[in-house]
């Protein structure tokens, strides 16, 4: 294989352990082949320097960053990316914001970043795309001549031909799309809306399994579920800061059983949705009351987006009220932290839990669920109560699935979790595990990559019909 050149929104110097699993596994190739990481420098400047690109040298691999103007990151990343993509590709149309500006704020920065690349590429590399800011990158690419190889690896979930369509422009998304080679999502279901989008909307003809034709150009694509990196996360579990935080826990907590929530605050988290079904436990079932504690973890996440402050309120004011109504002097139902948890820390966390609840309401992956197995120990591990709309749900059958919007629904697997027998713990927990382990992060880099290798290379020079 040619140099990896990976382009995402953000770039991770992968020698810094709490750039986590993705940036680790593709450290791995883009050491091996001595690669370039290209993205955004998280600098917001004036215009003048917009142009320039900084690069900087992380071992074999070559970090390049550019900056965005003020205009150009309030237009691409908090307009159209985590305004029209995010909530859409979420399902939440009510939550989307169709400024007609923001869409071309997003092709600026598409083209910004397709002009900025282009000198440094080279003829044989293979260029990997990485997520719904860059889904017009490869098109851009084209137009200016590029004819590498180029796949995308959507993050976040497709959402279903209908939702879709509701993106003004939603025709010009799908068809940049056809300027890739490859194109994976995370889950089955996802890859069954892209042809179920495909082929109503854009009449695409199914050439064989795997590969769609329309816009005159054919491309190839896939479920790569992600995974997270099983010996990292083992190692991290092991180490002393993770075993102090353990072994914290475990002393605070030796009379009652650990619920533990650890996610961004974001709306497609089912955050309220979560309290309301440990608010249904603790109604119908009171010896559930003093005996279980739900930690809850908000990481801050995109404040300057009005719907993400909405959330806050409605969390805090659901936590207050189930520790107003519920708790004792000496127990409180709740902890809710909106705040970050060191990365080296969090497997002490995940491992002094009984049961983790992961209840998103449409999630295209979800790595907490499979980093709390990773932290578990096998000789007593935790359960995991799983919401069946996480992609992580098509491989993780052994956990307790829920409807997250379903509160009585969630409330019983809640209470089932903390009862579970030790054996029964263990099975489903060694079974799950196998699972992490076949499809870990490092499965997910090489059979994207190996299955772009094999993507029939078409002609998508500069004849690719522009945008
Ligand atoms: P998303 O990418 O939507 O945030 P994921 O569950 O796929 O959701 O990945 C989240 C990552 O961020 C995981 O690696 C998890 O450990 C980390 N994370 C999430 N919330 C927190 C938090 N409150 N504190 C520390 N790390 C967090």
């Amino acid at each position: 294989m040619g140099r990896l050149v990976v382009v995402s929104n953000r770039v991770a110097d992968p020698r810094k352990t709490a750039a986590g699993g993705l940036a680790v596994a593709l450290a791995d190739v883009l050491n091996a082949t001595g690669g370039l990481w290209f993205g955004w420098s998280g600098k917001v400047v004036d215009a003048t320097d917009e142009d320039e690109v900084h690069v900087q040298q992380a071992g074999p691999v070559k970090l390049l960053t550019v900056n965005l103007s003020q205009a150009d990151h309030d237009a691409f990343y908090l307009g159209y990316s985590n305004g029209v993509l995010w909530p859409v590709f979420h399902y939440r149309l009510d939550l989307a914001d169709f400024d007609a500006g923001y869409i071309g704020g997003y092709r600026r920065v598409n083209q910004l970043f397709a002009r900025r690349l282009l000198p440094f590429l080279q003829p044989d590399d293979v260029i990997w795309v990485q997520d719904y800011h860059l889904i017009p990158l490869a098109a851009e690419l084209r137009a200016l001549g590029c004819r590498q190889r180029i796949g995308f690896f959507l993050h976040i979930p497709l959402p279903p031909p209908l939702i879709l369509a509701a993106i003004p422009g939603h025709d010009w998304l799908v068809r940049a799309l056809f300027a890739y080679d490859l194109v994976g999502f995370q889950s089955k279901a996802d890859l069954n809306h892209f042809a179920g989008y495909v082929e109503t909307e854009a009449h695409a003809q199914r050439v064989e399994d795997g590969r769609w034709r329309a816009f005159g150009r054919t491309v190839h694509a896939g479920a790569f579920p992600i995974g997270i990196d099983v010996e990292e996360f083992t190692a991290l579990t092991n180490a002393p800061e993770a075993m102090e935080m353990y072994e914290r826990m475990q002393k605070e907590y030796s009379r009652r059983k650990l619920l533990v929530g650890v996610d961004r605050l974001d709306y497609s988290k089912g955050l309220p949705q979560r309290m309301r079904a440990f608010r249904e436990l603790l109604t119908r079932h009171p010896e559930t009351r003093r005996s279980a504690t739900l930690i809850q973890i908000a990481s801050p996440s995109r404040e300057d987006v009005g719907a993400y402050t909405d959330i806050l309120h409605e969390l805090e004011a659901l936590c207050g009220s189930i520790n107003g109504n519920f708790g004792e002097l000496d127990w409180m139902p709740v902890r809710y932290m909106h705040r970050t948890v060191a990365r080296a820390r969090l497997p002490g966390l995940y491992r002094a839990a009984r049961v983790a609840l992961v209840t998103p309401l449409r999630d295209g992956m979800n790595l907490v669920a499979k980093e709390f197995l990773a932290a578990q120990d096998p000789a007593d591990p935790g359960v995991l109560v799983l919401s069946r709309f996480a992609g992580a749900a098509e491989q993780l059958r052994e956990a307790l699935l829920v409807n997250p919007y379903d509160s009585e629904g969630t409330a019983a697997a809640i209470l089932l979790a903390l009862q579970m027998p030790l054996e029964e713990r263990r099975t489903r927990h060694a079974a799950m595990m196998e699972s992490l382990r076949r499809h870990d992060v490092h499965w997910w880099c090489d059979s994207f990559l190996a299955a772009l290798g094999e993507a029939r290379a078409e002609e998508k020079g500069p004849s690719w019909l522009r945008l």
